[in-house]
């Protein structure tokens, strides 16, 4: 059994695995630029439980939400979905990761802010963040396709809240 990682944001050197899930949301809130001051929206990708596949060939299937970070590829149909929701997420390489991944970029000055940053622990989807000021600010766009990614998974209790709200409705 892996063990499991919680959201902390030094364990970049990790190796990323592929993540499929049925379904998932484009979490958006709004977070202050490090450059331009800006507030502008930022986004995260949800997944209300998943099949985690490592390059050992070992599978781990998952009951529990995760966030995807350093998503360094996605599937097409996915794609197109974030792509409309949340147009600020490209893919970029990042000084501090060194890694080519779906980063969320400032719409006002174009800044990277990289997840290292967004999910520490005291970033915007970081732990301590969010169960403080719990999530009613997230907005959660629900999106009906499957996910497949290569990348890496951050788990918390703040993400079981979200699952209420990214119901698809019938
Ligand atoms: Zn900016």
């Amino acid at each position: 059994m892996k063990e499991r990682r919680w959201g902390s944001a030094d364990d970049l050197a990790e190796p990323g695995s592929i993540i499929l899930s049925p379904n998932f949301a484009v979490l958006t809130t709004r977070h202050d630029c490090w450059t331009c001051r800006e507030q502008v929206p930022i986004s995260a990708l949800w997944v209300p439980n998943f099949v985690e596949n490592f390059d050992d060939g070992e599978e781990l299937s998952i009951p529990d939400p995760a966030v995807l970070r350093y998503v360094e590829s996605i599937n097409f149909p996915a794609a197109q979905h974030i792509s409309a929701a949340a147009p600020w997420m490209v893919m970029a390489t990042t000084k501090g990761s060194g890694t080519r991944y779906l980063a969320n970029h400032c719409q006002a000055c174009g800044a990277v802010h990289g997840d290292i940053q967004l999910f520490g622990v005291d970033g915007p989807f970081g732990l301590v963040t969010l169960e403080k000021r719990g999530t009613e600010h997230i907005s959660v766009l629900a999106v009906d396709c499957p996910i497949e990614a290569a990348a890496g998974i951050a788990q918390a209790i703040w993400m079981d809240e979200i699952s209420a709200r990214a119901v698809q409705p019938k």
